[in-house]
């Protein structure tokens, strides 16, 4: 237990009852997790009986890893997971309760507009049924369902959409689907209501430890306190001041409900601050200064003052992406020798923002990789395979039936899947059960019923075999037959006009291959999901959760890249130098009296929103190790025009010596230098 300061140590060693670790960011809270469990496995508690849930499933690989590291292959054992990789689980285990099959499917937020457009009418747009979804969303995160939601309707408006969602959970039902909230609703209402399921989950659990547990909804917090029990041993580490997921239900209720539901829970705080420099750390307490505070904290750093922050000033957003890439040259040329790639960030508000800086980096030839945008799985081709996967584990799942008849598509057009659809409704079937139903031929054309059959034939076929195929060599090898069977390499060069795009889509999906065919061998295992603990996994095993990891997170291996990020997905990491870039009134605070780019107002109180966006710039602030600039434009695209800006509010609020906080001008030699430098290293390049 080396590494840890006394307050550490105590929350480490304290295993008999619920135990908070509060307290700001870098202070080593995530620390506390990993020493965790090796301590309770030291304690004698089985590792299988540890359950640590984190916020991303990249965090959850890097804590495995850590862990790893602290107690070896036992950690392998150690259940760690998001709350939704848990919630698959908990489903998969024991959703037969609730009338759900094992091999139910996990519907992405396509098939779930899709659906919503279906429940009312078809005439939808999408934006519209966007708003739905986030809606109906919300209501699951509070524990609602239609019914409730129906009766809590304050107008016309909710009532209509608290109907969409009664129809809505009924489609739900009958393709044995579930949605990213049911993965948490589903397992509290299972834990709630099912004795025998409760009493099961709580042997089985020994201990759980809960990350990043500011971020928690309302849900989250009830399947957590039911998990536990009244033994109540479980470990929540977290900051309020990092609180930044309230637009999506998260809920500071959490924080302040603990003591109270939990009245035996002992409280530890940490204030160092092993993270930051001083000057960086006092620029984010500044920040922080004016929101209201639910606990008094301090935090302090021992590093040592380091490099005074810095401001950036920009004409417009190519002028910041450029000076940002200047910045990284200058450092890596001040240097001897030149820090990797990998020690710097560009964070940003939106994901949008990441264009010019990737435009940037490109004409410099620095590697980069944006990290929580459209992630690989989100790729055109790639999700129209996964449709396959999910009619193959459930044939009920209709939303994966059209999307797989269609890709590629065999001759079936609209008329015979329409008449395809009104039959199985009729007879309430699956619109892949009413294919050998013997009644169909009379209301499908000739031509249309024998797409639909070979359709049916293929299917069945594939599947079997895909159950029987176990391992790394097996999966590669009927992965490739698959795609020959079904033509798809043809079928993407057949939609694509550009040679050179299809053969990146297609490339894309070889490499997709891949990656499942490694999930199959048991060399890569990010969801935790699996019920045992196997060395090797049927293909379909693996399917199962595809639908998981494209949205809550992304294939990431660690590369020497500069990283672009949101500050959203930005939480929990660290940088040594990171440039936070957009800083600008409107930006950051994000325009508070406009929604753009928000589906819907969680809450129309613009003060609490205000608050929201400070911690979201504390946040960026205290990713920084050891340099940190920020930077804002005086003008910036707005739709068409280019509007002029204001620097943020928060640039004032970090209280920096404005004799410092502007660049050196040893510094901007070095970058001028340094970008001479590269341009000159970069022409051979562009001229050929
Ligand atoms: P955040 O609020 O951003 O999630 P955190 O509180 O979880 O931060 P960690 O990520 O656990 O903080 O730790 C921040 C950094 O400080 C890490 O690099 C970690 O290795 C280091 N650290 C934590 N505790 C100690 C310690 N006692 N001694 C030395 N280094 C430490
Ligand atoms: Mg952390």
């Amino acid at each position: 237990m080396s590494g840890l300061n006394l307050a550490q140590l105590q929350a480490v060693h304290y295993t008999e009852g619920p135990c908070l670790v509060l307290a700001g960011a870098g202070s080593g809270k995530t620390r506390v997790i990993t020493h965790k469990i090796a301590r309770l496995i030291e304690t004698g508690l089985q590792p299988r009986r540890i359950a640590a849930i984190t916020f991303t499933n990249k965090a959850a690989a890097e804590m495995r890893e850590r862990a790893a590291g602290l107690i070896g292959r036992q950690a392998k054992e150690v259940l760690v997971c998001t709350f939704h990789a848990l919630g698959v689980r908990m489903v998969r285990e024991d959703g037969h309760v609730l009338g759900l099959k094992p091999s139910f499917s996990i519907l992405d937020q396509d098939d779930v507009t899709g659906i919503l457009k279906d429940c009312a009418g078809g005439t939808t747009d999408l934006a519209t049924a966007r708003q739905w979804q986030w809606t109906i969303s919300n209501w699951k995160n509070q524990g609602w369902d239609a019914r409730k939601a129906l009766a809590m309707a304050q107008d016309d408006h909710e009532r209509s959409i608290a109907l969409i969602m009664q129809r809505y959970e009924e489609r739900l039902s009958a393709y044995q689907s579930v949605d990213f909230d049911d993965l948490i609703g589903m397992p509290m209402r299972l834990l709630r209501h099912h004795p025998e399921v409760r009493e099961k989950w709580q042997r089985l659990l020994g201990h759980v430890l809960v990350d990043e547990y500011q971020d928690t909804n309302a849900t989250q917090y009830e399947l957590l306190k039911f998990l536990v029990g009244e033994r109540a041993r479980f470990t929540a580490v977290g900051d309020d001041d990092q609180s930044i997921y309230g637009w999506r239900g998260a809920t500071l209720d959490n924080l302040k409900k603990l003591p109270v539901d939990f009245p035996q829970l002992k409280v530890i705080k940490l204030e160092q601050n092993y993270r930051s420099t001083s000057a960086i750390l006092r620029a984010a307490n500044n920040v922080i200064g004016p929101n209201p505070k639910l606990f008094p904290k301090t935090l302090f750093s021992e590093l040592g003052e380091g490099e005074p922050v810095r401001i950036v000033d920009c004409d417009n957003e190519e002028h910041e992406a450029e000076r940002a890439v200047a910045r990284i040259q200058g450092l890596r040329a001040a240097a001897n020798p030149p820090p990797a790639w990998k020690n710097f960030a560009i964070l940003y508000r939106a994901n949008h923002q990441a264009k010019p800086f990737e435009k940037a980096l490109r004409r410099a030839n620095i590697p980069y990789k944006v990290s929580g945008g459209t992630s690989f799985f989100d790729r055109a081709g790639i999700r129209d395979l996964c449709a396959w996967f999910r009619l193959w584990i459930n044939n009920d799942d209709d939303p994966a039936f059209l999307r797989a008849i269609t890709s590629p598509r065999r001759g079936v057009g609209h008329t015979t899947l329409g008449a395809l659809g009104e039959f199985a409704t009729q007879h309430k079937q699956s619109m892949f059960g009413a294919l050998f139903n013997a009644m169909l031929p009379a209301v499908v054309p000739k031509r249309g019923l024998e797409g639909l059959l070979e359709f049916g034939r293929q299917i069945n076929d594939l599947e079997y075999r895909a159950r029987r195929t176990h391992g790394a060599e097996d999966a590669r090898a009927f992965l490739a037959d698959w795609l020959k069977e079904i033509g798809y390499e043809q079928h993407i060069y057949d939609g694509e006009d550009s040679e050179k795009v299809a053969a990146a889509r297609w490339s894309n999906v070889l490499e997709f291959c891949d990656w499942m065919a490694q999930r199959a061998g048991g060399q890569i295992d990010d969801t935790a999901a699996t019920t045992t603990v196997a060395p090797t996994k049927s293909l379909l095993e693996v399917a199962q959760t595809i639908a998981l990891l494209s949205t809550i997170s992304e294939r990431e291996q660690e590369q020497d890249m500069v990283v672009l990020s949101t500050l959203h997905a930005s939480k929990g990491l660290e940088w040594p130098h990171v440039i936070l870039a957009g800083v600008t009134e409107g930006m950051l605070p994000f325009k508070l009296d406009d929604d753009e780019g928000r589906q819907q107002k969680v809450t129309d109180d613009v003060a609490a929103r205000l608050q929201e966006e400070r911690r979201l710039m504390y946040v960026g602030i205290t990713r920084a190790q050891r340099s940190l600039a920020v930077s804002w434009t005086k003008k910036r695209k707005k739709g068409r025009e280019m509007v002029a800006c204001q620097p943020s509010r928060f640039i004032a609020e970090m209280k920096l010596d404005a004799a410092t906080s502007r660049e050196d001008p040893r510094e901007k030699l070095r970058q001028l230098r340094a970008e001479f430098a590269a341009k000159a290293q970069a022409a051979p390049h562009t001229a050929s």
